[in-house]
């Protein structure tokens, strides 16, 4: 597979060597008779073999399972429980998977089912692998329709959206755009639907906390993702040096809409790439726990450096050694993430220590580092 993709310049399509489109679940299923609006999907079909032709390698993030499972087992109008969801999920997953069969084979395009956990993007071995089986079927002209394995997923370890599993993808796979197809054309600073006065963003470059503010709350319906979840998604995405575009999908051939000059929002990378182990660390989306630094240490890590035992004042959360934390400052700020060289417990036991005390302090002599400067992203 190739290392990163370069990130492409400007908006629009033209120019995406690897592309990963999600398609909401609004956009795919009717909610009131639980069906697929197949002509949407076939005017879809349409432009994706259109950006195929071009030399584009196109990956699909699909929902849309327990929209359409959930119908076929008559869980209709009513709230589904965990078990529920994961039964329908199991009933819509496979006529979702025939209907992209069926449209896109029209197109001659052959379509390959990739259901992945949380755990499959988490674990690095396990992410490779992954990376590995869906480069492999790039290679051999397929197209992988990829979803959450609902069905074995229990509540704790779950994505339960796909706009943070399709840009954990998008880094999986240094694609280099992102595309988020959905029923708003973009962010707004404030909720469009309630205030008259909120104006459309046309580009981002960076997740500031004034960008966090515009996103609302989640939407009801089956849409999981609501701005939250997007904005997420393009915190890694971003991070993984891949452009990303909110762009509105209601309307047919969405995506020929894109590449000419359609309203969206694009999230555009500044920085030069991360190395692809710490593209994967920045794109965490589930740190199981935190470690709170004095500011000495943030000075360091300002400078490049590791962070040592000396420089944490609490430890929080239960983890395992090389699970990914979040650093904190005192006052509460995220400052990124990193692999833990020890566990939750030693960590606290060996915090504001010097290094030199280790062996001492746990009767083995650990790495000297809490968080190795290689194992460590800041945000930017
Ligand atoms: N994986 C879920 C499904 O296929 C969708 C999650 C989401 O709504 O983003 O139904």
């Amino acid at each position: 597979m190739a290392a990163v993709s370069r990130p492409v310049a400007g908006t629009g399509l033209v120019g995406a060597r690897r592309l990963v489109v999600k398609i909401g679940s609004a956009l795919l299923v009717d909610e009131a008779s639980g069906r697929l609006r197949r002509p949407w999907l076939a005017a879809l079909a349409d432009d994706i073999a259109g950006l195929a032709r071009r030399g584009t390698g196109v990956v699909l993030v699909s929902s849309g399972a327990v929209a359409v499972g959930r119908e076929q087992l008559g869980l209709v109008g009513r709230p589904l429980r965990l078990e529920e969801q994961q039964a329908a999920a199991a009933a819509g997953q496979i006529r979702l998977a025939h209907a992209y069969q069926e449209i896109l084979g029209w197109h001659g395009i052959t379509v390959a089912q990739v259901l992945l956990t949380l755990e499959d993007t988490e674990n690095r071995r396990r992410h490779l692998n992954a990376r590995a089986t869906i480069g492999q079927l790039l290679s051999l002209g397929a197209l992988p329709v990829i979803n959450e394995n609902d069905t074995v997923t229990t509540a704790e370890i779950r994505y339960g959206d796909n706009d943070r599993l399709a840009a954990r993808v998008a880094q999986m796979i240094s694609a280099d755009t992102l595309v988020l197809l959905s029923d708003v054309d973009g962010l707004y600073t404030a909720d469009p639907r309630s205030d008259p006065a909120a104006a459309h963003v046309p580009q981002v470059a960076e997740i500031t906390p004034a960008v966090l503010a515009m996103a609302g709350e989640a939407p009801p319906g089956n849409s999981s993702g609501g701005m939250v979840t997007k904005l997420e998604a393009a915190r890694i995405a971003l991070s993984a040096g891949c452009r990303m575009a909110i762009a509105l999908g209601t309307r047919r051939h969405p995506l020929s809409a894109l590449d000419g000059d359609a309203r969206a929002t694009w999230f555009v990378p500044a920085a030069e790439p991360l190395t692809a182990r710490k593209r994967w660390i920045a794109g965490s989306v589930a740190p199981v726990g935190a470690l709170v630094i004095d500011d000495g240490a943030v000075r360091a890590l300002g400078q490049g450096k590791s962070l040592l035992p000396a420089g944490v004042v609490a430890v929080d959360g239960a983890f395992e050694r090389g699970d990914a934390v979040l650093i904190r400052d005192r006052a509460g700020t995220v400052l990124g993430r990193g692999l833990s060289a020890y566990t939750a417990g030693d960590a606290a036991r060996i915090a504001g220590h010097r290094s030199g005390e280790i062996t001492e302090i746990l009767g083995y002599s650990g790495r000297a580092e809490m968080i190795h400067r290689d194992d460590l992203v800041l945000e930017s």
